[in-house]
């Protein structure tokens, strides 16, 4: 249900996915992604995450963004009526912030060399709606 922007290495074509916010349920196995719930009925949702670019390690992580008292159903997210028990990147549009001097970006910088190859420069491909 979120927005992510893709990028790819002019050199190697790696690509890069940057975005969100994106649903999790947390399982016996760990935070697991939740993708195309759609506006669901389902309590399967314990939380939001994003990937972030880490513009000191030169790549892209994953920060949980908010985490719900209980589980909730995909209508409680996306109306803004789910519990929430803990956000960690506050609200910030920008999704800049700096943690332990570590910037999270919500974009990759212009000129980046992909950390691949280490050659080519990562340009911005496309926008996607999940
Ligand atoms: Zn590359």
């Amino acid at each position: 249900m979120g927005t992510f922007s893709q990028y790819k290495c002019e050199n190697c074509n790696k690509k890069f996915e940057l975005g969100g916010p994106q649903e999790f349920g947390n399982t016996w196995f760990g935070r697991r992604m939740i993708r195309h719930t759609g506006i669901g009925m389902r309590n399967n949702i314990s939380g939001l995450w994003l990937w972030l670019w880490d513009n000191s390690a030169h790549k892209v992580v994953r920060r949980v963004l908010m985490e719900y008292e209980r589980k909730c159903a995909s209508f409680e997210v996306w109306g803004n009526r789910a519990p929430v028990k803990l956000a960690y990147l506050g609200d910030s549009s920008e999704w800049l912030i700096d943690d332990k001097e570590q910037p999270l970006l919500g974009e990759i910088p212009e000129g980046e060399i992909c950390p691949s190859c280490k050659k080519g420069k990562i340009e911005f491909d496309q926008q996607i709606q999940t």
